[in-house]
This record gives structure tokens, C-alpha cells and sequence, in this order.
């Protein structure tokens, strides 16, 4: 979508810190980070919120999912913990329309989050 951020910077119009990136997802260091890790990890297929998914992207959930687990042994915040989020519209804190999934970690987490 042209007009959408993450497009945007899946496309590579836009800087960004990658840090891994497949046929189906990038992975990218978040701009505000919130945690010593915050990486977010993006679908490159356009998808407005979870609520748009389908049963053809099980595959793609299966993928994020496998990629964090990746993510967090690199960046070795898997034994001390780590929060995937994904903030499902405004009243969630959903600020930018193409899904995605935050990976934080490297400090102790509350709960609940807030
Ligand atoms: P949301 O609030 O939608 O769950 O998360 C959007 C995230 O995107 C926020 O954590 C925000 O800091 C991050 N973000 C917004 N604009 C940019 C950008 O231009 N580059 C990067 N790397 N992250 C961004
Ligand atoms: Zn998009």
C-alpha cells in the first residue's frame, strides 16, 4: 500500500536497521525502542491488523513466531525472558496499520502491561 509506513520501508524507501530479512518478513530495530531489544517483526504482505488475518497466513503467524524465537537466542534475551506484542487496534496502541509484532527484552517485564 502506498501509502502505509512499513511498506514503505519494506520497500526500502524509508532507512531503516534490518536485521534479518526472508520472502516473507523483515525484521527491523525499532525507532522508539522500550527495552535494550526492541526488534519488530513484519509481515511484507499488507495486512491492516491481526483481525484482517486469514486462514491462508497461518503459514506467515507460524513464520513470525519461529523468527522471534531466532531473534531472542541471537540476541540472547531467550533465557531471561522476552515479550512478543502485538497491539491490535487504537484502544490497544496500535499507531501504524500493517501488522507487525514486538520483540522486547533485556530487562525485567511487568505485568500488566499498561
Ligand atoms: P504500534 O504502536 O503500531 O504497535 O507500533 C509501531 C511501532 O513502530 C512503534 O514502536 C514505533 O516506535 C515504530 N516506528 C514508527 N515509525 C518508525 C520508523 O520510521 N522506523 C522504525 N524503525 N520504527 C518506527
Ligand atoms: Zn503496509
Amino acid at each position: 500500500m502506498s501509502d502505509c509506513l512499513f511498506c514503505k520501508i519494506i520497500n526500502g524507501d524509508i532507512p531503516v536497521t534490518k536485521v534479518f530479512e526472508d520472502e516473507l518478513i523483515i525484521a527491523i530495530e525499532d525507532i522508539n525502542p522500550q527495552a535494550p531489544t526492541h526488534l519488530l517483526i513484519i509481515p511484507k504482505k499488507h495486512i491492516a491488523t491481526a483481525l484482517e488475518l486469514s486462514s491462508k497466513d497461518r503459514q506467515l503467524i507460524g513464520e513470525i513466531f519461529l523468527c522471534a524465537n531466532k531473534l531472542a537466542e541471537e540476541r540472547k534475551i531467550d533465557q531471561s525472558g522476552f515479550r512478543i506484542v502485538n497491539n491490535c487496534q487504537e484502544g490497544a496502541g496500535q499507531t501504524v496499520f500493517h501488522i507487525h509484532f514486538h520483540l522486547l527484552g533485556g530487562r525485567p517485564m511487568t505485568w500488566p502491561p499498561g
